[in-house]
């Protein structure tokens, strides 16, 4: 049997092994093992920490300006590698390239916005707070930080944490998707011939024996997670209960309102990017429409069956296709076993993907159209990360406002409308954490911040942007006092005041 090249894992700058487990990596569109991924066990993952922890001293004593220049040379050196980082990414996530490209140049985003680290630090400043006394708040690096990334964003997410992190002074250790992790170690290596210290960036391959390691660890003092929200909630409690700080950022449900008065045919290609590119695998991703009034949902619906077979559905590499594989068989099996649930649980399936059929033995799936979803059924309640797009129908924005309120995810929503009053309420009042007005996927631009409400974020800051600096640092207040030379001041016992 052909050996599989093996990937690795990145620590004190060295592309070294640990661990003596191993498993397949798939090319989705082919189904195909191309390699083996290491999964560290938790010597290893004690090693990274070791060396995020030994080069933490020197990182943190870096001036942020030096700092933010080897962000500003990383930028330049992914620019450059866009290529064959969107190739290496397709090839182990099954995206269309142009989405992986578009996922780059948002990972690139971030990138830039650390690279304004020197700005950011700056601290707060207030002159006389009392007889001649100055107080000043200062950021101060945490020290060694982590972050442990989903499979559906493989060069970006992990580029939402650990620049930010390391452009504030810390040091990191990154443990990426065991289902897609190339990229993510290409792009780390990227950072090293950008100028990054051996150890200040470490990354880890491997699964909850190297996460579990790291959240035990009590060098490791915060942890950025981004997945699913049952592991979302047990990294949140378990690294907490370890004494860190923790963001963990957990799946989605997000709806869409599509109001009478809207603009039907923008609105249904709107849709048809929200729910199914990336195959649905997009936590911003649209897997629900309530459209109100039944003349809208039939104009939605009718729009959206036509959309559907022009669709193009195939390998990522192919630039005539618009939706490639999901990521592994694992995944498919779920899709399509909710798609049946949704069938017995009584919806009324429009459009039936399983009838897509791609040559080889790829994991494709067509795009699925549900109409008359209902609240009580699986397909409403839960995350299905796939291309399955269900329509209800409500009679008032009011009751898909309640809808949507009640749902116990609250990543993203938007609504469609050219109606002022009715999206200005709409956001002002929808508990839900990122919201789109006539925008489907309101992904936030890097400069603010990303995370949702309710179930999809557990702790109380937001990933990179502004958040991201006060999750990275620690506010440290330093008050000043010179009193004159030679004036002698009684004991003072009452509290100190500004009178
Ligand atoms: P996942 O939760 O299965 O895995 C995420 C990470 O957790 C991986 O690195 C994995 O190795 C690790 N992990 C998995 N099981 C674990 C366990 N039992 N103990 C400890 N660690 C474990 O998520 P995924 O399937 O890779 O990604 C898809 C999910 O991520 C979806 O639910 C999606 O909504 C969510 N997501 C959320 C956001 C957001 O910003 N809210 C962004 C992207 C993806």
């Amino acid at each position: 049997m052909k050996k599989l090249p093996q990937i690795q894992h990145l620590i004190d700058g060295q592309i070294v092994g640990g661990g003596s487990r191993s498993q397949d990596v798939f090319n989705p569109a082919t189904g195909k093992a191309e390699k083996r991924v290491l999964l560290a066990d938790k010597l290893t993952v004690e090693k990274a920490i070791a060396s995020a922890q030994a080069a933490y001293p020197a990182w943190r004593a870096t001036p942020p300006l030096k700092r933010a220049r080897v962000m500003s040379k990383l930028k330049i050196l992914l620019e450059e590698n866009a290529e064959q980082l969107c190739a290496l990414l397709t090839a182990e996530h099954g995206k269309v390239l142009s989405d992986s490209m578009g996922e780059l140049q948002r990972g690139i985003e971030n990138v830039e916005y650390a690279s304004y680290a020197p700005e950011l630090l700056k601290g707060e400043h207030s002159k006389n707070v009392g007889p001649a006394m100055d107080s000043w708040s200062e950021f101060q690096p945490i020290g060694v930080t982590a972050g442990i990334t989903p499979f559906n964003f493989p060069v970006m997410v992990p580029l939402w944490m650990w620049p930010m992190a390391i452009a504030c002074g810390n040091t990191f250790v990154l443990k990426p998707s065991e289902r897609d992790p190339s990229s993510a170690l290409l792009v780390a290596e990227l950072a090293l011939q950008a100028g990054l210290p051996p150890g200040v960036l470490n990354v880890v391959n491997g699964d909850k024996e190297a996460v579990d390691a790291l959240l035990a660890d009590k060098r490791v003092q915060a942890v950025s997670f981004v997945g699913s929200t049952p592991i979302a909630e047990y990294i949140y409690s378990v690294g907490c209960a370890h004494g860190k700080r923790v963001q963990a950022l957990g799946g989605a449900k997000n709806h869409a309102i599509v109001m009478p008065d809207a603009d039907i045919a923008n609105a249904v290609s709107a849709l048809m990017g929200a729910a199914f590119g990336s195959c649905g695998e997009r936590c911003m991703a649209i897997p629900l429409v309530l459209a109100v009034g039944d003349a809208t949902a039939d104009a939605v619906v009718a729009g959206l069956k036509t959309e559907i077979a022009k669709m193009k559905v195939g390998p990522g590499t192919d630039a005539a296709n618009d939706m490639g594989p999901l990521v592994t068989q694992q995944h498919l099996d779920k899709v399509t076993g909710y798609v049946e649930q949704g069938i017995k649980e009584g919806a009324k399936l429009v459009v039936d993907g399983r009838a897509v059929k791609v040559k080889g033995n790829g994991y494709f799936l067509g795009a699925c159209l549900f109409d008359n979803v209902k609240p009580g059924m699986k397909i409403y309640q839960e995350e299905i990360f796939g291309p399955v797009l269900g329509v209800m129908r409500v009679k008032t924005l009011q009751e898909g406002m309640d809808l949507i309120n009640a749902h116990e995810y609250g990543n993203g929503t938007c609504i469609f409308t050219r109606d002022g009053e009715a999206a200005r309420y709409f956001s002002e009042h929808i508990l839900v954490g990122m919201v789109g007005i006539n925008v489907p996927l309101p992904v936030p631009v890097a400069y603010h911040s990303f995370g949702g409400w309710k179930r999809s974020l557990f702790g109380d800051l937001s990933a990179y942007g502004p958040d991201a600096v006060r999750f990275y640092t620690k506010r440290k207040t330093i008050t000043q006092r010179w009193p004159s030379a030679g004036v002698r001041e009684g004991a003072v016992y009452s509290f100190p005041t500004n009178r």
